[in-house]
C-alpha cells in the first residue's frame, strides 16, 4: 500500500469505527459555537467528562455570553471554579473573555491562527476549537492522539522533544480528513481515550490491530516514549485553622504559585514533614502568654501534575483572636465562609466539617 492510500485507509478505517460505536451524548458534542467549545475544551483539560460536565452546564448558565464572562467579577468565576483544581484555567478563561470583549467586539476569532493568540489556548485547543466551530483543516495533538499515531505508525521520537513534537504535528497534519476535520479529530480523541488506551489497549477489538506496529512488534507497554523523567515535588503545608467565638482566620493566596487568588487558612509551608517543627513555628507567632490549643487534626494528600500536596490542617481555639490578626489576615464568621473559594484541599476540610 503506498503512502497516499495508508493515509486514506486509516482516515476511513478510523471514521467507520466512529460510526458504528454509541458515544454518550455530551453536551459539547457537536458544538458550534466557539464560545462553548473553547468553555468545555478548558474545562476538560485535566478533568473528567463525568466531572467537568456540572461546571459546564454551571458556566453556560451564568455566563451565556463571553461578555458575561469578561464583565463577571474574578471572585465569582473562582467561586464557580472551586474544586475543579488549576485555577490557572480560570483566571485565563477570565482574562481571555475580557481581551474578546475589548479587542474583539464580543466575537470570538475563526481562525487557528487568532485562536492560537488568546491566553491560556495552546495549539491542541486552537485546533479544535478551529475545526469543531469553524470547519478548518487543523489536526489536534494531544495525549490520546500522540499515542495512537505512536503506537500504529511506531514514531519512536520521544513526544517531549523538539523533534517528536514535530514528529507527531507532521504525521497528524498528514492524516487529518480535510474534507471532515470536525468529525475526523473527535474520532481520534474518542478512539485514544477508549479503545487505544494507556494502558490495557482493546487490541483484540482494535479495527488497526493488523497494520499496527506497537502490536506487531510487541511495543504497546513503552510507545509512546518520553524523553525526561516526570519529577513530583513534594510540599508540606500545615495550615491554621485558627477558630474563636468571632469567626476564623483566612488569608487570600497572592504570590504566583498554586491556587493563586485563593482563600486558605494562614499556613505554614514546611520544607520536610515534621510536626515539632511546625509546633516550633507556632510557639514564634504566638505573642508569649497567649493561650491555645490544638484540638483536632486532619490530613490529605492531593497530585497535581509537578507535585504532591500533603496538608495537614490543625484546629486550634485561640480565646482572643483579635490579639493574634496580621495586617493579610480577615476574621470571617463562619456563616459567611460561602462567599470565598477555597483551593480544593481546604473545600473537603471544609465540606467535612460542616463548615460550608
Ligand atoms: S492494536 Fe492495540 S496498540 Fe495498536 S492501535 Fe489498536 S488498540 Fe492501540
Amino acid at each position: 500500500m503506498n503512502n497516499k492510500s495508508r493515509i486514506s485507509s486509516f482516515s476511513s478505517t478510523l471514521l467507520h469505527w466512529h460510526e458504528h460505536e454509541n458515544f454518550r451524548s455530551y453536551p459539547w458534542r457537536g458544538e458550534k459555537n466557539p464560545y462553548y467549545i473553547w468553555l468545555s475544551e478548558i474545562i476538560m483539560q485535566q478533568t473528567r467528562s463525568e466531572q467537568g460536565l456540572p461546571y459546564y452546564l454551571k458556566f453556560k448558565s451564568h455566563y451565556p455570553t463571553v461578555r458575561d464572562l469578561a464583565l463577571a467579577p474574578m471572585d465569582t468565576v473562582l467561586r464557580d471554579w472551586q474544586g475543579l483544581g488549576y485555577y490557572s484555567r480560570a483566571r485565563n478563561l477570565k482574562a481571555t473573555a475580557e481581551l474578546i470583549h475589548s479587542q474583539y467586539n464580543d466575537v470570538f476569532p475563526s481562525t487557528y491562527s487568532e485562536i492560537l493568540k488568546l491566553k491560556g489556548v495552546g495549539p491542541y485547543t486552537a485546533a479544535a476549537i478551529a475545526s469543531f466551530a469553524f470547519g478548518e483543516s487543523c489536526a489536534v495533538v494531544d495525549g490520546n492522539v500522540i499515542r495512537v499515531l505512536s503506537r500504529i505508525f511506531g514514531i519512536e521520537e520521544p513526544f517531549d522533544s523538539g523533534a517528536g513534537k514535530k514528529a507527531f504535528d507532521e504525521k497528524a497534519a498528514l492524516l487529518i480528513d480535510k474534507k471532515n476535520p470536525a468529525l475526523y479529530n473527535q474520532a481520534i480523541m474518542d478512539f485514544g481515550a477508549t479503545v487505544c488506551v494507556p494502558k490495557s489497549p482493546k487490541c483484540g477489538s482494535c479495527p488497526f490491530s493488523n497494520q499496527c506496529f506497537a502490536y506487531q512488534k510487541e511495543m504497546i507497554d513503552v510507545l509512546p516514549f518520553r524523553s525526561k523523567k516526570l519529577t513530583i515535588k513534594n510540599r508540606y503545608f500545615y495550615f491554621l485553622h485558627l477558630e474563636s467565638k468571632a469567626g476564623i482566620v483566612l488569608q487570600q493566596r497572592t504570590t504566583k504559585d498554586i491556587w493563586q487568588d485563593l482563600w486558605q487558612f494562614p499556613l505554614i509551608e514546611l520544607a520536610t514533614p515534621s510536626k515539632r517543627g511546625v509546633k516550633a513555628e507556632l510557639k514564634k507567632r504566638f505573642p508569649a502568654g497567649s493561650t491555645y490549643t490544638i484540638e483536632d487534626e486532619w490530613t490529605h494528600v492531593q497530585l497535581l501534575s509537578h507535585q504532591k500536596i500533603h496538608s495537614f490542617v490543625f484546629r486550634i481555639s485561640v480565646p482572643d483572636l483579635k490579639l493574634l490578626l496580621q495586617e493579610d489576615w480577615q476574621l470571617v464568621p463562619n456563616k459567611k465562609l460561602d462567599a470565598f473559594a477555597f483551593p480544593k484541599t481546604l473545600h473537603l476540610y471544609l465540606t467535612e466539617k460542616k463548615l460550608i
